[in-house]
């Protein structure tokens, strides 16, 4: 009925869908194993910038206990940790992949705990939307001193702004900021900003949040001079959520020991773990993992960092074109090409309640998701995750009808 893989093996050519098969195939699964817990819901289409659909394969390949003093969990860590920065582009000798247990914000505040120095650390957050700001509420909550310079939401962080900034106040130990701004789909010139920052102050440590672009957006760590990178497995890669992971310059990330006011979120204590024992040191995410290795291996062979880019700019081209042709308005301008995730705003025909179109189209299986930008009434629908053109297809004609159900004038004015 299912095949399970040993992880490091070589791969079946397998599709990386087939949704009629999936749906009747992952019911089968649920009910031969049928609990009291759980019913065998009905498989739903996330266009939403987590968690993200994945495909049946990636799924089965979580279908396997693995006890974590195994070898072959122990060279799964080591394959995968391996494989993150090959996908990052840059080379062993300089850089290591760190994986933290958790979703993305679990690594984001695992990098503030451990590259900011605890006596005279102090962090400059770039921030143009919800995930920038998160950055800063993370350093509130650490007690960090920090400053958060912010840009409007639907505009990239301003290099200008920043070396004019930094000019005038170069006591930063470390500068944040997110590479692809989830809540807008804004793309930062996050290469262009390292090194304006490492001209002007070469000490500091330079962090970016690209999680919701590692693996699909082209982003080269060392032109950018980027020493600590996070993002996790169930963005871009498609993989189960569970764990995050960041990519850090080796010898900076040496260079933090002892920084860490958490234990469990201390990435030198949890490279030291895994350099010395090829251990978490904490139970580690084995399904997870088991999913991310067959998660990588269908990233390959749709052709890595390129493939995907190819996918998801196809499906933000037909999903933008349908949407126009629809006459909603994207919340940002066109000189953002983005191809993650779209906000839209809300048609202004007052027949329209963002609470009922959310809920038609869910009882349809089709989830999209709620608007983060603080200065307008939007909704977002994501482009990534194991999602394909046909799918968009599959949205623009719910969409449609639901407006029609909901007595909304088409096109939109
Ligand atoms: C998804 C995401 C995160 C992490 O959010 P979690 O809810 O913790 O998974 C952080 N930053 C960005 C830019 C994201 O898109």
């Amino acid at each position: 009925m299912y095949v399970v893989q040993s992880c490091c093996k070589s791969i079946p050519t397998v599709a990386h869908r087939g949704i009629g098969f999936c749906r009747t195939t992952s019911v089968r699964l649920i009910s031969a194993t049928s609990t009291k817990f759980s019913s065998p819901g009905r498989e739903k289409k996330l266009f939403t910038p987590g968690p993200l659909s994945v495909s049946l394969t990636v799924r089965e390949a979580a279908l396997r206990d693995l006890g974590s003093r195994d070898v072959e969990f122990i060279s799964t860590v080591k394959f995968l940790r391996s494989k993150l920065l090959q996908i990052a582009g840059v080379s062993e000798n300089f850089y290591t992949a760190v994986p933290v247990q958790g979703s993305g914000t679990f690594a984001v505040e695992a990098v503030f705990h451990t590259a900011v120095a605890k006596s005279y650390g102090r962090a400059l957050v770039l921030e143009n939307g919800a995930y920038g700001k998160r950055m800063g509420k993370i350093c509130e909550v650490l007690k960090i001193p920090y400053h958060i310079e912010s840009f409007p939401e639907n505009s990239k962080v301003n290099v200008r702004q920043v070396e004019e900034l930094l000019m005038d106040d170069p006591s930063f130990s470390m500068v944040a900021v997110v590479h692809c701004e989830t809540s807008s789909g804004v793309i930062n010139p996050v290469v262009e900003l390292g090194q304006s920052i490492k001209r002007l102050i070469p000490n500091s440590v330079y962090f970016v949040d690209a999680m919701s672009s590692f693996g699909a957006v082209p982003l080269d760590l060392e032109r950018g001079h980027i020493d600590f990178m996070v993002s996790s497995v169930n963005k871009c890669l498609q993989g189960i959520p569970g764990f995050a992971y960041a990519i850090a310059q080796t010898e900076q990330l040496l260079q933090c020991k002892g920084n860490s006011r958490s234990l469990a979120l201390d990435l030198c204590d949890q490279y030291d773990g895994l350099e010395k024992t090829g251990q978490f040191r904490f139970t580690p995410p084995t399904h997870c993992m088991l999913a991310f290795c067959q998660a990588i291996k269908e990233f390959e062979q749709e052709g890595g960092v390129h493939g995907r880019a190819k996918r998801y700019k196809e499906n933000r081209r037909i999903l933008q074109e349908g949407m126009k042709k629809l006459g909603f308005e994207e919340f940002l301008g066109p000189e953002h090409d983005g191809y993650i995730i779209t906000s839209y705003k809300y048609p202004k025909d007052k027949n329209f309640n963002f609470k009922t179109f959310y809920s038609k189209l869910n009882e349809k299986g089709l989830v999209i998701y709620p608007g983060k930008v603080l200065n307008a009434d939007c909704f977002r629908i994501g482009t990534i995750g194991n999602l394909f053109p046909e799918d968009f297809h599959e949205l623009l004609a719910a969409i449609e009808e639901v407006c029609k159900e909901m007595n909304i004038m088409l096109p939109i004015t």
